[in-house]
């Protein structure tokens, strides 16, 4: 079958990878100049400068050529030793990937389960922390934005309750989703290594991870036994002093972060937190008049960055974001392993503006007709008088 060219602006309304600005395309639209010549450390002190203004920190961000994955495997392999506990929380599908490639990797977890309709509870880490009397655990991995169901956890709190059971475990957190569209405080925080990734709050194509790590988290580094090559920090930290880095790098994803820290500031990081906020609101007010209901059930947990809707009972999502594809253009993400066909995700991240919105949620209003799921009309038009009031 020959593809249908599908007239217009294509909406890819998935939490990530998120709609990449046309500032960021012109930015990476240059010649790949040499990673070992005389202009390339202004490229390179550049991003990795900016990114200390996103994760605000003071200490280092090591920027690889990789998907967030293998930033979540930096983390691990850089910190810990083989058959190390680690305590991990099943907010949803990718705490639980995590969890699975921190069991590969030789580590023990214990995984704190949840019914991914919220993040963490600090109160339930906090009774697992005081009853490690012989300090066994030694991470504790969350992730700030659960992608998979639209909860956020609060990191500060994390902290909070290890602090309280004065715990010396390194914490770790994956906010590949979260960053430069939610509050994160790298420092602040207090937290040991934090994993990042381009393609969502970052506005860029898929490629680039990082790992904002701690003082702390620099000096288990060097006591860590885990078997590591491309992934070691030690080497990306030398190298990185004199603007380079240890194997070829994405140069022209480069040239785009650079762009992409540029614009954060120009709009101001508060202004694009409350921003994310003020478009996750319109849309909770959106699902509400359909009648349908938001996944995350704890309201001091719901996302900025994505809404999961579920649909009732008999009603496949899939189908749905398949007729809202073929008739209006839109992707949207959808139900992950447990969740498949029951929610489809949408993206209200990134670069994004009310008009965005308002065609995202229309377009899935109409698509609701068209697949017939039963819902009430106005959940469009409640979203816009929302806008329109705050
Ligand atoms: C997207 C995402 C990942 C996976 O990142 P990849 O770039 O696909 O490897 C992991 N964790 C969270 C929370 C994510 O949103």
């Amino acid at each position: 079958m020959n593809k249908r060219y599908m007239p217009g602006k294509h909406f890819l309304q998935l939490p990530g990878p998120s709609n990449v600005p046309d500032r960021i395309l012109r930015a990476m639209d240059y010649p790949t100049i040499d990673h070992r010549g005389p202009d390339f450390p202004y490229l390179a002190n550049a991003c990795l400068n900016g990114m200390k203004t996103i994760f605000k920190t003071n200490s280092n961000v090591i920027i690889f050529p990789a998907s967030g994955t293998g930033a979540w495997e930096a983390a691990l392999v850089n910190t810990l030793n083989e058959g190390d506990l680690v305590l991990m929380v099943e907010t949803g599908h990718f705490a639980t990937l995590w969890k699975k490639m921190a069991n590969k990797l030789g580590i023990k977890t214990e995984f704190l389960e949840t019914d991914w309709r919220r993040g963490v509870e600090p109160e339930k880490l906090l009774d697992r922390l005081k009853n490690d009397i012989e300090g066994k655990i030694k991470a504790v991995c969350v992730v700030h934005n659960e992608t998979s169901t639209g909860s956020t956890s609060r990191i500060k709190e994390v902290r909070n309750v290890m602090n309280l059971a004065n715990h010396e475990a390194l914490l770790m957190v994956d906010t590949i989703s979260g960053l430069a569209s939610m509050e994160y405080e790298h420092d602040d925080w207090g937290v040991d290594v934090t994993i990042s990734g381009s393609q969502k709050g970052l506005m860029l194509p898929p490629g680039l991870s990082f790992n904002a790590i701690s003082e702390r988290a620099i000096l288990t580094s060097k006591k860590s036994g885990m078997q590591r090559s491309y992934w070691d920090w030690e080497e990306q930290i030398e190298a990185n002093k004199s603007g380079s880095f240890p194997y070829t790098p994405a140069t022209n994803l480069l040239y785009g972060l650079k762009e992409a820290i540029n614009m954060l500031h120009e709009e101001g990081l508060e202004n694009v937190f409350k921003r994310h906020g003020r478009h996750a609101k319109a849309t909770r007010a959106a699902v509400q008049a359909w009648g349908l209901e938001v996944l995350c059930q704890e309201e001091m947990d719901y996302s900025n960055v994505l809404t999961a809707v579920k649909l009732p009972d008999g009603h496949n999502a899939d189908e749905l974001r398949k007729i809202i594809l073929e008739n209006f253009n839109m992707s949207l993400g959808n139900g992950l392993s447990k969740l498949a066909g029951k929610v489809f995700r949408i993206g209200h991240l990134g670069d994004f503006n009310d008009l965005m919105l308002m065609g995202t949620l229309t377009g899935i209003e109409m698509g609701l007709s068209l697949a017939g799921v039963p819902h009430q009309k106005g959940g469009a038009a409640r979203a816009s008088e929302f806008l329109i009031s705050n």
